[in-house]
């Protein structure tokens, strides 16, 4: 298989775990995350850095199942002030692996996913993983405030000065006509 020395570590042997139902394997290890290759439509939103990886694979009767944690770190422009983001985020795995022509293969809402060769191939579930953590508008904070529009001040860091109503060029005209008070 033309599998990138990078997510080497990602192969699993099902053979041998099927072979001996309750036998488990960990695999802990970190990936760089350009090598996983998680894709962001979103501009300058991406993985920074390695993914730290720590899964268990125990074999059951008719499947292997795949859980533990991935840690990945994103960074990204915040949508409002565009200053830079970075969050690092714990992903839960809940994988299940099963044979050519398990039952399960044909519910789709069960996820399984069924193995190819003697080799489980942990790095597209887990590609697939992160790009959900991906943001697509992504917020420094909840309640930043971006620019000042008039006077480019960052508003989270108070208020600027500037008029926060905003005159609407369209009253201009308005501006300077007396109306008569009402009796
Ligand atoms: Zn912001
Ligand atoms: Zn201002």
């Amino acid at each position: 298989m033309g599998v990138h020395p990078a997510l080497r570590p990602l192969l699993v042997n099902a053979v041998e775990l099927r072979r001996q139902p309750g036998a488990s394997r960990r695999v802990v290890t970190e990936v760089d995350a350009a090598e996983l290759g998680c894709e962001s439509p979103v501009p300058g939103v991406r993985l920074e850095g390695d993914v730290a990886i720590d899964l268990t694979a125990v074999s059951g009767a008719d499947d292997i199942g795949v859980t533990g944690s991935l840690t990945l770190t994103w960074i990204g422009p915040c949508r409002r002030c565009l200053s830079g983001v970075e969050r690092t985020v714990i992903v839960e795995v809940a994988e299940r692996f099963v044979p050519p022509g398990h039952p399960a293969i044909d519910e789709r809402s069960d996820g399984a996913t069924v193995i190819e060769g003697d080799q489980i191939d942990l790095a597209p579930i887990l590609r697939d993983l992160a790009v959900l953590e991906l943001p697509a508008a992504p917020l420094c904070r909840e309640d930043c405030r971006g620019w000042c529009p008039q006077c480019g001040a960052e508003l989270s860091a108070g208020a600027c000065g500037c008029e926060t109503e905003r005159s609407d060029p369209r009253w201009a005209a308005l501006d300077g006509v007396v109306l008569d008070e009402p009796t």
